[in-house]
């Protein structure tokens, strides 16, 4: 592993001597770019998109491109591309991942390969973590496009199921007076975001929407273009830590709740170590023969058990609502796998300690932790369409990634996405100081002891950041500071909006903020807090208000550098980590937040032995060393050995979620490749396949198998009847066609006969109901038959997925009885579609239904004959012309 690192510096070392080449050039054409005016710049744009039409490629404007955006930008936001964010930019561009530390500016970074990706008007995406930051950073940037000619939009998230899905443009011409935060967002709709230069929004959005374009059942309906190019921010926290849950469309389904609450009544009275053991390692439960005697016991009281066993498969699903509620009692801890909320149960993702509302664990878990939880159980629901991120953004045509810490996860970027990670210097060296790690005996001294090195740093005025791993420890540090009566902020990420704002103070004098995990927050801490934004001359139509504002503001931009300056003499912003994290990816995060842009700064992790990551991983070497070493309950000790040990012990943590994840791609693998044929398929429908050939052909082939099923030569007897009788589930069939006439016929005679029934049957319904209406038929009965069969398909994987797994007991690798039985379930998928349409296209007929009465004013019947003139008042009465109004 640490070899495998170590070739990554060298190879990253020449990779950034290849680009500085290309780093000379951009800087060459600055003075150039300089001298052109608004319109000249602007001007570049159609330039460069007429040469690549005449055969140039992206590599080769890429210089010039660069330049122009740099030049924009600094026009535009007053920001000038540092050297290193250009090559950053070109990492980005060369679909790499660019880790760049946090505060290094990673948003401007991206405008360069955004701006000349999106030159050949395939669309590119920007996939933020959240919604604030979907917003702020197409919002941030928009004025750099703006000057270049292009136009960026925001995807906002749906606030209701019955809200038309929302988006912004970024147009300067536009002014809501509402809007005192982003007053030049326009609001759009969903397709016009996708059909901008360049789309931000989160993972969640561009993921749904996605799904939801292949539910549609018109293609006017489809709001994405063929995925282009992404670049994903903080993409370690979304492609490694979102990328454990699968996105998932669901509807309900009918089914008794009643069982989880049996369960969640009874499982509480089993007795740990006696009925039940804990794999700590796997976090996994088992019952013991004990456990499994008093289960049986109870349940047979019950009326339950269908067989004398739990063993036995006739009390197959009871053992799956036993599983989950013994999962939910002993291994699923409330404030910190999730919280009760509103009597709802919400997932808190273990990496960042956010909220993952809307998210829910499948195959039943969660509804076994509302049992519990006592609060309402939500229904079972059936997945209407799913896909993993992983298989999201290996859609794009082209991928790339930033985000600060990327290089521990180098392996995983690599062999699922096939992502190479390239580190990029930082602008200004590293100063921050990193203090090896203190480590407690136990918890509560270690609490004690970082609450008093607070309060140390603290009276001398150094603003300190803590990270905690969990809500619950969050809190538990903030009472030990409210009893010192230090003041301080917690951010458990329920906000992100505001929590941004709070973050955004933490580095003036005295800010103490305790924060559960920083990963994927994407706010820099300043020192001495935020500077002060001149206020804009425009947002005040009053004079007296405009000149109190600017004096206000003058005040506060004198004082802001000393505030400034004393932070720095003060060393700077001091993290502190209350426990090691599960990857050192999280860690870096933390420690990250200090020490930006040259900056003076330090860090310390406290450590006790209880902790999660010590007692699962490492615990026995530690704990030997710390016996040898002979200290004592008070005394921390600080030792290079035991911090070695520890991040062993990270390493394999790493590794094991590493294998979590890849054991749900491998998975997901299977279905992704079901998936890529009916979504394909459902495209070629939309799009206007010609479907006559392939149903005729669907038909031939069922007849032929009908045929061979029964008189074919092989069998003893040839069963006429009972052809007849299917042949009628299809068509209905003329008298000659009957057990006697088929009788005299050879197998081959009575396909060949049967087909040229079925054909000509076919263009006599095409000919009674017109071609048109056939086409659309044919269309509806296909899709109808493509996306039940499918939704069905989903959840007859899923149940794959339990009963596989039951084979890791025989010693049989459950992903290879998955693959296998997989593949036979969806050659049975294809082959039920191909009997659904060949057994409803004979019966299906038009019928319009009356139009349901309009709310909107109906349009004006044109008098057959007549044409209305666009321009020409609209017959309906309104005055309006008729292309603006019913002719639209
Ligand atoms: P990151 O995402 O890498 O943590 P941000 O994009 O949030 O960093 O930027 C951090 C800060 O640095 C912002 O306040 C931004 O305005 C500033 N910044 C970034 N690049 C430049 C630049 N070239 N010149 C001046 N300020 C910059
Ligand atoms: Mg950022």
């Amino acid at each position: 592993m640490l070899k495998w690192l170590g070739s990554l510096t060298d190879s990253n070392e020449k990779e950034l001597k290849r680009l500085q080449p290309i780093i000379d050039e951009i800087n060459s054409l600055e003075p150039e770019f300089q001298k052109l005016s608004d319109a000249e710049l602007r001007a570049k744009t159609d330039e460069f998109k007429a040469r690549l039409k005449n055969g140039e490629t992206l590599d080769d404007i890429l210089p010039e491109a660069f330049a122009a955006c740099r030049e924009a930008s600094r026009r535009a936001i007053g920001e000038r591309h540092f050297d290193v964010q250009l090559m950053g930019g070109i990492v980005l561009h060369q679909g790499k991942i660019a880790e760049m530390k946090t505060g290094e500016g990673k948003t401007l970074v991206a405008t360069l390969p955004l701006y000349l990706n999106a030159l050949t008007g395939e669309g590119c995406h920007l996939v933020t973590v959240n919604d604030y930051l979907a917003r702020r950073d197409a919002y941030w940037m928009g004025p750099i496009y703006h000057a270049l000619g292009l136009t960026v939009a925001s995807i906002y998230p749906q606030q209701n199921p019955d809200e038309h899905l929302p988006a912004r443009l970024y147009d300067p011409d536009y002014t809501d007076e509402k809007d005192t935060r982003w007053p030049h967002f326009r609001p759009i709709s969903r397709q016009q975001a996708y059909r901008a230069d360049i789309t931000y929004g989160t993972n969640n959005e561009f993921g749904f929407d996605f799904l939801r374009d292949n539910m549609a059942i018109d293609l006017s309906q489809y709001v994405q273009r063929p995925l282009n190019y992404a670049i994903v921010d903080e993409v370690d926290n979304i492609l490694i830590d979102e990328a454990r849950t699968p996105l998932i469309i669901s509807g309900s389904a009918e089914e008794a709740t009643d069982k989880y609450n049996v369960f969640a009544r009874l499982v509480p009275q089993l007795k740990k170590d006696e009925d039940y053991s804990i794999e700590e390692k796997e976090r996994q439960t088992y019952l013991t023969e004990s456990g499994m005697t008093k289960m049986e016991k109870w349940l047979r009281r019950d009326g339950l058990l269908k067989a004398p066993s739990l063993y036995d498969p006739a009390n197959y699903t009871l053992t799956q609502y036993l599983e989950n509620a013994l999962k939910a009692n002993v291994l699923f801890k409330r404030d910190r796998d999730y919280v009760v909320k509103d009597g709802q149960v919400i997932i808190v993702d273990e990496f960042t300690g956010r909220l993952m509302l809307g998210r829910r664990y499948s195959e039943g878990l969660h509804q076994a932790i509302e049992a519990k939880e006592r609060v309402k159980i939500q229904r079972e629901s059936v997945t209407l369409a799913t896909i993993t991120f992983q298989n999201y953004f290996r859609l794009y045509k082209k991928l790339a990634g930033m985000t600060g810490t990327a290089a521990t996860e180098a392996e995983e970027f690599h062999k699922i996405y096939k992502l190479e990670v390239v580190i990029i210097p930082t602008n200004k060296p590293m100063v921050r100081i990193d203090n090896p790690d203190q480590i407690y005996k136990d918890e509560e001294t270690k609490f004690k002891a970082v609450a008093k090195e607070i309060e140390a740093f603290h009276q001398q005025g150094k603003p300190i950041l803590v990270g905690t791993v969990s809500i619950e420890k969050s809190e538990l540090l903030s009472d030990q500071l409210k009893r010192k009566g230090i003041p301080h902020q917690v951010l458990n990420a329920k906000n992100h909006e505001k929590e941004a704002a709070i973050i955004a103070q933490a580095g003036r004098t005295g800010a103490v903020t305790v924060a559960t995990n920083m990963a994927g927050r994407g706010v820099d801490i300043i020192l001495g807090g935020k500077r002060p934004e001149e206020p804009k001359r425009e947002d005040f139509p009053d004079e007296q208000e405009w000149q109190k504002e600017h004096q206000k503001w003058q005040k506060e931009s004198r004082e802001w550098p000393e505030e400034h300056n004393k932070v720095i003499e003060l060393g700077g912003l001091h993290v502190i980590g209350t426990e090691r994290h599960e990857a050192r990816r999280i860690d870096n995060q933390l420690r990250g937040r200090s020490g930006r842009q040259g900056d003076p700064g330090s860090s310390r992790f406290y450590v006790s032995l209880e902790d999660d990551v010590v007692r699962r991983f490492g615990g026995d070497r530690v704990k030997g060393f710390m016996d040898w070493a002979g200290f004592d309950e008070n005394t921390p000790i600080e030792h290079s050995m035991v911090s070695k040990a520890i991040e062993n012990a990270q390493v394999k943590v790493e590794g094991y979620h590493f294998d979590v994840r890849k054991h749900l791609v491998d998975y997901d693998d299977v279905v992704n490749k079901h998936r890529e044929v009916i979504y394909d398929e459902r495209r070629k429908i939309l799009e206007g396949a010609d479907l006559k050939a392939n149903i005729l052909s669907m038909v031939r082939e069922e007849i032929e198998k009908l045929v061979a099923a029964r008189c074919s030569r092989d069998l003893m007897e040839s069963d006429y009847t009972g052809l007849i009788e299917e042949l009628a589930t299809i068509f209905s069939l003329p008298p000659q066609i009957n057990p006697a006439t088929l009788s005299q016929m050879k197998p081959d005679q009575i396909t060949e006969k049967l087909i040229e029934y079925a054909e000509q049957l076919y263009e006599q319904r095409e000919k009674d109901v017109g071609s048109e209406n056939m086409r659309l038929m044919e269309r509806l009965v296909m899709l109808r038959a493509l996306d039940s069969l499918w939704k069905d398909h989903l959840t007859e994987m899923d149940h794959l997925r339990q009963q596989a797994s039951l084979y890791a007991m025989r010693q049989i690798e459950p992903i290879v009885v998955y693959k296998k039985e997989g593949h036979a379930l969806f050659e049975s998928l294809t082959a039920g579609i191909q009997h659904n349409v060949v057994h409803t296209i004979y019966k299906v007929s038009l019928t319009r239904k009356e139009a349901p009465p309009q709310r909107q004013p109906q349009k004006a019947a044109v008098p057959a004959g007549k044409k209305v003139g666009r321009n020409d008042p609209c017959p309906c009465g309104s005055g309006k012309k008729y292309k603006h109004c019913c002719g639209r």
